[in-house]
């Protein structure tokens, strides 16, 4: 359980729980990782009784020692043993570092062979292609997490690719859906914070809003589904019911529905390729009554063709896209650039890199260490970007 302490891990957790005590499940946890929150982690251990708890914060280590003082629980501390945790031996692991902190573990457990369950975002975004090519070498599968990238999942699973004529992603829309773009440029970061379907954290909200979310989610499914850009297509569907949906060339389109709760893929990709019971919301359509749909306005949310953008440049430019797009959600947060800035600076950052020869650089060394050159020259590049904002508005 790498990310245990978060949102999805503690989800995870709270799942595998049921299973156990119904009987569903027999689950021994190898290893339970965190980023600072200790005393979560340690309760988490002393439940799970892992063979190993890891901080990646190294001044809790002591703390962390103390607390599981008594249980027979390894405690280690720091990025590097985070990936050595991820390199043990497991069926199963849970890919839920938020940030680019989750490429070298989410890397390390694809190379062991295991089913990763993979939330982070990030390691997709920036390093899909390593990490899709290193879990199918190793024999392993990555089975995502996210919502959306699981919807496409259980359609496309053990089906061959031929006849797939496109990979259709839903979007909720997020509070300015139907916004006048004069509006949307005075947006304010507590009214982009609060989105409509999905109760999340800031900056994915930030990344709802302005559909940076759907466009990482675009770089994600073409990494993971092997599918080029241009058979990627966004659909708005504000009721969050179906999840995504893949067309065959036969004219079929199959859709994956549930009521939105990110348990529900959380379930799935554990007990992939078999199915799992807990209490889920059950889907009652004839109590929705309506489920609609509408084409995303690319003047009003640039995000989507600035995605398309990057993956024509490849994996350098993705990695630049979630890094200037990072920054960029901070200085909205900061009140230092408009909402409409962020997708700008973010076109404007890969342009003036691209330019510069600053997307490729370095691509012969490891894949991590490349992504993290990039992605520090991103937010550089954004930084200088901000600055420009009064000529960007
Ligand atoms: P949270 O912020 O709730 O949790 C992140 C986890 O990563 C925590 O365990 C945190 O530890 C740990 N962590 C933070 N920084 C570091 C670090 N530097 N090194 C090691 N571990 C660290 O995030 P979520 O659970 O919401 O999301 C996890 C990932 O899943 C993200 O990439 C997100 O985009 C993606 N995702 C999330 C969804 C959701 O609904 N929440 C939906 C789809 C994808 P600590 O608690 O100690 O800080």
């Amino acid at each position: 359980m790498l990310g245990a302490t978060g949102s999805v891990g503690v989800s995870t957790l709270d799942l595998l729980d049921h299973a156990c005590r119904e009987g569903t499940a027999e689950v021994e946890v190898v290893a339970l990782t965190a980023g600072r929150n200790v005393a979560r982690l340690a309760e988490q251990a002393l439940k799970w009784k892992p063979q190993l708890a890891v901080i990646e914060d190294e001044s809790l280590l002591p703390e962390l020692r103390s607390r599981l003082n008594g249980s027979n629980i390894q405690a280690a501390a720091g990025a590097g043993a985070i990936a050595e945790a991820a390199g043990m031996d497991a069926q199963w692991v849970m890919a839920a570092i938020v940030g680019v902190a989750g490429l070298a573990p989410t890397l390390a457990a694809a190379k062991t062979g295991a089913v990763v369950a993979l939330a982070n975002k990030e390691s997709l975004v920036c390093v899909g292609p390593t990490l899709m090519a290193r879990a199918l070498a190793a024999g392993g599968r990555v089975v995502p997490v996210d919502s959306e990238h699981s919807a496409i999942f259980q359609v496309l699973d053990q089906r061959p690719e031929a006849g797939r004529a496109k990979v259709i992603l839903t979007a909720s829309g997020g509070p300015f859906r139907e916004w006048p773009i004069e509006a949307m440029a005075d947006v304010t970061p507590e009214q982009a914070a609060a989105h409509p379907v999905w109760n999340m954290g800031v900056k994915i909200s930030i990344d709802s809003a302005t559909m940076m979310n759907k466009a990482l989610e675009m770089i994600e499914a073409a990494y993971l589904f092997s599918t080029p850009a241009e058979r990627i297509e966004v659909l708005i569907h504000p009721q969050s019911i179906i999840h995504s949906m893949v067309e065959y060339e036969d004219g079929s389109t199959l859709a994956q529905l549930g009521v939105p709760d990110m348990r529900t893929p959380i379930a799935c990709a554990y007990a992939w390729p078999d199915r799992m019971a807990w209490p889920a919301p059950r889907l009652d359509l004839a109590a929705i009554g309506q489920l609609t749909f509408q084409a995303p306005d690319l003047e009003r949310f640039p995000a989507l063709g600035v995605a398309r953008t990057a993956l024509a440049l490849g994996d350098g430019a993705t990695t630049a896209f979630n890094a200037a797009n990072e920054a960029a959600v901070a200085a909205f947060l900061d009140r230092r650039i408009g909402f409409l800035d962020i997708a700008a600076a973010v076109a404007e950052t890969i342009e003036r890199m691209d330019r510069a020869g600053d997307l490729v650089a370095g691509t012969d060394g490891d894949p991590v260490e490349t992504a993290m050159m990039i992605d520090r020259t991103a937010r550089r590049v954004a930084t200088d970007v901000f600055s420009s904002v009064g000529r960007m508005n």
